[in-house]
């Protein structure tokens, strides 16, 4: 490990390994952290298949494909280190980052490329489900509702993919959207709807969780009625799932403590990455932007290199 790296990306999902393969590309020196797993939230999606040059007489796993990414970036010299940063100073040539377990990494340029986290759903005894009926990552726990009715909540892109990626093992799965129209797109809705096994529960939102030890029982509450369906899992079943697929919220508490202007909750940055400090520069889902996508993610991952490799430039 070096004292001072020329960059240090924050996050190694798309954003982060793509500002890594350029980061290394201009032979920067480059640290990546990551505080858990490689791979950021494309991991959790079963299927990709709008990531230009993937689709290979069928989609990629996001596994897979973050994966090649991580290890085009190490090919081009990023060096990668687990660390969750607590806390930031930006106000210096010099940056520095201090990590949980207390080690400190400086660099004279951070790319903030921390993305986002799934928002819980929101319903009553979510937490206490979670591991035995609740899931958030149909890739990682569909194989456990083998058979079983399966409920998703959220209308989105995500709720939508997933849901039709569980119909493969689970009995029927239904959707429940609070409204009566999708957010995803057209395309993925009509290919939802064509699924026998796909339910759609319009205007409603999940209440309450409930059950012994494992989830049986749902309390669904349309929104326009009020009326409250309650539904239980099959005798023989014993348990219901209940995936949450509503959208996801910026990690950014740290940076805002940091001085770094916020919108929305996210980063306050724009096409070309900057943030309102001198060499720190933000990509993917974590700034504001019209279109989060593995593409878009990408995409600034590279311009948030570049800016970089020019700031570094300027400043000799
Ligand atoms: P999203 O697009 O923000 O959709 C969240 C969905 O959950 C919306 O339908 C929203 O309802 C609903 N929702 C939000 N809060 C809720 C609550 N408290 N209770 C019930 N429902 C709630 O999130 P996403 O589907 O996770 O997608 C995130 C981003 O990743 C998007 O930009 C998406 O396009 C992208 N993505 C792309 C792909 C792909 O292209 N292959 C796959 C997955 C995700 P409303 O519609 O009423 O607001």
């Amino acid at each position: 490990m070096k004292d001072i790296y020329d960059v240090i990306i924050i996050g190694a999902g798309p954003a982060g390994l793509a500002a890594g393969i350029y980061a290394g590309r201009y032979r920067l020196s480059t640290l990546i952290l990551e505080k858990s797993a490689y791979g950021g939230q494309a991991v959790l999606t079963s299927e990709i298949e709008n990531y230009p040059g993937v689709f290979n007489e069928g989609p990629v796993g996001g596994q897979e494909l973050t994966e090649r990414m991580r290890a085009q970036a190490a090919h081009f010299g990023a060096e990668f280190e687990t660390a969750e940063i607590v806390s930031a100073e930006f106000d210096s040539t010099v940056k520095k980052l201090k990590a949980q377990d207390g080690r400190e990494f400086s660099a004279r340029t951070v790319i903030i490329a921390g993305g986002a986290h799934y928002r819980p759903i929101g319903c009553k005894n979510e937490e206490r489900f979670v591991g035995c009926g609740i899931s958030y990552c149909a890739t990682c726990d569909a194989n456990f509702f083998a058979g079983l009715d399966v409920y998703v909540a959220g209308g989105g892109e995500s709720a939508l993919e997933e849901a039709m990626y569980l119909a493969r093992v689970a009995r029927r799965v239904y959707i429940v959207h609070r409204r009566d129209k999708f957010r995803a797109s057209a395309y993925t809705v009509e290919r939802a709807s064509r699924i026998d096994n796909i339910s759609f529960i319009m205007d409603s939102v999940v209440e309450e969780a409930d059950g012994e030890d494992v989830l049986d029982t749902l309390r669904i509450r349309n929104v326009k009625t009020g009326e409250i369906s309650v539904v239980t899992a099959d005798e023989e079943d014993g348990m219901l799932g209940l995936f949450g697929f509503v959208g996801m919220e910026p990690e950014t508490g740290i940076y805002e403590a940091a001085g770094i202007e916020l919108k929305d909750g996210y980063i306050n940055a724009g096409e070309d990455t900057h943030t309102n400090k001198d060499g720190v520069y933000a990509a993917g889902d974590i700034r504001i932007k019209s279109l989060r996508q593995i593409v878009t993610a990408a995409a600034d991952g590279a311009v948030a290199a570049f800016e970089a490799e020019r700031y570094l430039s300027s400043i000799g």
